[in-house]
């Protein structure tokens, strides 16, 4: 490959003589981390040919463009930045500041910065260790918002990036070079997600739909729903394709765990002599004087699940089933609405709208493009 590369260049000299011309062909900088064969797997990075374009659309243009950039900044020299933080206190109260100066754009040369970001750069002034002076203090008031809802593209981003979402260190490893999926199978899992109807879309954004809430609601096993399931999964395929697991061994694993999680999920009989686990530490439940909460009190668990929800009075029965199954087989009535009522993994009662195959269905309508 790296032969080739000084060829390309040369050839694509015609199209972007000035960004080539700050590169030294005969000593391009050939690190590991733009070109390592170890990390070849199904698809390497994709790059120009060097064969000029014929008759591209404007889309196809960008596209092309995008490419040929990344392609010679990845052989331009780092970025420096010079990056102030200041320490202060306030009154007592401290607080940081932090500034960030461009010195020698290198690659960020091919990217013009947008208005915006360029605005986001704050110069900061010169500050001796110690020094004081006088401020007068304001308030900025605002309220947070709540986190976006998914795009295809945020999505898409999300489960390759899965593992920012996983609290064990391996195991985020393991999802760090693969994350959920593969880039070739990412969008065949949202594609499916959408044709059962466990999320619908809405104009740009992907929405959960009822029946996709009240999936998840009915998968007890937390680990089947979180993405350190997949990481453990990947973790060990990793480990099959090095050699130092036999596959044979994983797929026993695989037959235990789904066999095991079959039982626990069949047997829906409430176990009468508890109340049942605390969803957040797993340790008993016991009634207190006016609600439910977790036996490990005294080592700081603050669950507590109060026998009353939106007005409606949970019977014993109810309170043992919401926290042995966390969801109720019926729908109950709450402020004459049918609800489905489960306890959330952070140990919170919820409702939901039951799945109907009307409101589904007149869901679908709305969102689907008229032609
Ligand atoms: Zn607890």
């Amino acid at each position: 490959m790296k032969p080739r590369v000084p060829q390309i260049m040369e050839q694509l000299k015609k199209q972007r003589p000035e960004h080539i011309a700050a590169l030294d062909l005969k000593a391009l900088p050939f690190s590991k981390r733009i070109i390592n064969d170890k990390k070849v797997t199904d698809h390497h990075a994709i790059i120009p040919t060097g064969m000029p374009p014929r008759k591209f659309g404007t889309n196809e243009q960008l596209v092309y463009e995008a490419i040929v950039t990344q392609f010679i900044a990845a052989f331009y020299p780092a970025c420096i930045k010079n990056i102030t933080s200041v320490d202060g206190i306030a009154n007592e109260v401290p607080f940081q500041a932090k500034g960030t100066q461009v010195m020698e754009p290198g690659w960020n040369a091919l990217f013009p910065t947008k208005k915006k970001a360029a605005g986001d750069q704050q110069i900061l002034p010169a500050f001796a260790k110690g020094e004081t002076a006088l401020h007068a203090p304001f308030l900025r008031e605002g309220k947070t918002s709540p986190p976006k809802h998914f795009t295809e593209n945020s999505l898409l981003g999300a489960m390759e990036a899965a593992g920012k979402f996983v609290e064990d260190d391996k195991l985020r490893e393991a999802l760090k070079e693969r994350g959920i999926g593969t880039p070739a199978t990412r969008a065949a899992i949202i594609e499916t997600l959408l044709r059962r109807n466990y999320i619908r879309r809405e104009k740009k954004q992907l929405r959960c739909t009822d029946m996709g809430r009240c999936l998840v609601a009915l998968i007890k096993d937390p680990l089947l729903k979180s993405p350190e399931l997949t990481g453990e999964w990947e973790k060990k395929l990793k480990q099959i394709e090095h050699g130092d697991l036999k596959a044979d061994t994983f797929m026993a694993e695989i037959t235990d765990y789904i066999r095991s999680m079959i039982s626990k999920n069949n047997n829906s009989q409430l176990d009468n002599s508890r109340w049942g686990s605390c969803p957040l530490c797993g340790k008993e439940v016991i009634k207190g004087k006016k609600a439910y909460g977790c036996s490990d009190w005294k080592s700081g668990c603050p669950f507590v699940l109060e026998p009353e929800f939106r007005g409606k009075k949970l019977s014993p029965h109810q309170i043992q089933r919401l926290l042995q199954q966390h969801i109720l087989p019926h729908p109950v009535r709450l402020e004459n609405e049918l609800r489905i009522l489960i306890l959330s993994t952070q140990g919170l009662p919820m409702d939901l709208t039951p799945p109907s195959a009307k409101r589904q269905n007149s869901e679908e309508k709305k969102n689907t493009p008229q032609k």
